[in-house]
């Protein structure tokens, strides 16, 4: 079977010249959409992600804000920075960049950001509005899942869809968002007995986990939609997923290919919500 791969990164383009429209409208009535992503510390990776996330913020038109504080802040600290961003007007979407050093209460944080401009998707009221089939903001990640998903026009009704992980962020809103579109869906995990049992059964298969090359071909259906969340960096450098790409090729109908499937739709949903998240505001 000839494999097609799922370009994440064309996809990205496509949505983000939509989107540039949007925010350019939205600037035309003197409301231009405008975000803060606010990282405590200095994670690394954590400043690559929000780099990139103000860098795609310019080419859309989005105004930004890039709060970087000390590792040492306190959490009374941020959460008025947070209040402040709240009541900020030019501000419409916020984001706290995770992981949040230790002596800092994730879960509080996330709750103190206004469920209207909660772009992450992670206020308990927006997740609990996602279970509920009513969703507001819908994580970044899943979301430009789904729209990769539609984008090739392959049904969900019906199917067996397999996420592997349960996070807060990908696996668990994954799973949402595809029953809702009707899939049979069933989440695996660390903690799951002979997970190759579960995802050779699947039609979709969403690798969530951070484990180089989890997912062989082995346990893949001949003809199975291959997703790959995974960011992996080999000690060689390289940059893979947690699916053996090549080996999947020729059996899998679908794959997205790592760097170039999920990353760069993540960041477009982002946007996505931001200029959402403005024009609700201007309705
Ligand atoms: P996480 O660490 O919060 O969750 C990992 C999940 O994998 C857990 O639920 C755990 O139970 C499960 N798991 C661990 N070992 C397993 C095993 N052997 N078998 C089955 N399940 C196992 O991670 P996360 O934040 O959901 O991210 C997962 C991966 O996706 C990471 O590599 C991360 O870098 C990447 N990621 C990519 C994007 C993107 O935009 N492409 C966005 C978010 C996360």
């Amino acid at each position: 079977m000839e494999t097609r791969i799922i370009d994440g990164a064309a996809l990205a383009r496509r949505t983000r010249a939509a989107l540039t429209e949007r925010a350019t409208a939205l600037t035309a009535r003197g409301r231009q959409p405008g975000l803060a992503a606010v990282q405590v510390g200095d994670d690394p990776a954590s400043k690559v992600y929000v780099r990139t996330k103000m860098r795609v913020c310019a080419e859309v038109g989005i105004y930004s804000e890039h709060i970087e504080l000390p590792a040492a802040t306190t959490e009374a600290e941020l959460l008025g920075r947070i209040r402040a961003l709240n009541a900020d007007p030019r501000i419409h979407g916020i984001l706290v960049q995770l992981p949040l050093p230790k002596h800092i209460g994730s879960d509080r944080v996330l709750e103190a950001v206004a469920p209207e401009k909660d772009v992450d998707g992670f206020h308990p009221e927006n997740v609990g509005r996602l279970a509920i089939g009513a969703p507001r903001f819908v994580p970044c990640t899943p979301a430009g899942i789904m729209e990769m998903l539609a984008a090739t026009g392959i049904a969900l009704d019906g199917r067996d869809a397999v996420i592997v992980g349960r996070s807060n962020i990908v696996g668990k809103p994954m799973a949402m968002l595809l029953l809702h579109q009707g899939a049979t869906v069933t989440i695996c995990h660390s903690r799951t007995r002979e997970l190759g049992d579960h995802t050779r059964r699947a039609d979709i298969v969403v690798a969530a986990v951070g484990r180089p090359q989890l997912l062989g071909a082995d346990m893949v259906k001949p003809g199975a939609v291959v997703i790959d969340v995974g960011i992996n960096r080999l000690p060689d450098g390289k940059l893979v997923g947690d699916v053996a790409f090549d080996a999947v090729l020729g059996k899998a109908s679908h794959v997205t290919p790592v760097p170039g499937g999920v990353g760069p739709m993540t960041v477009t949903m982002l946007m996505a919500n931001t200029v959402r998240a403005a024009e609700l505001r201007d309705a």
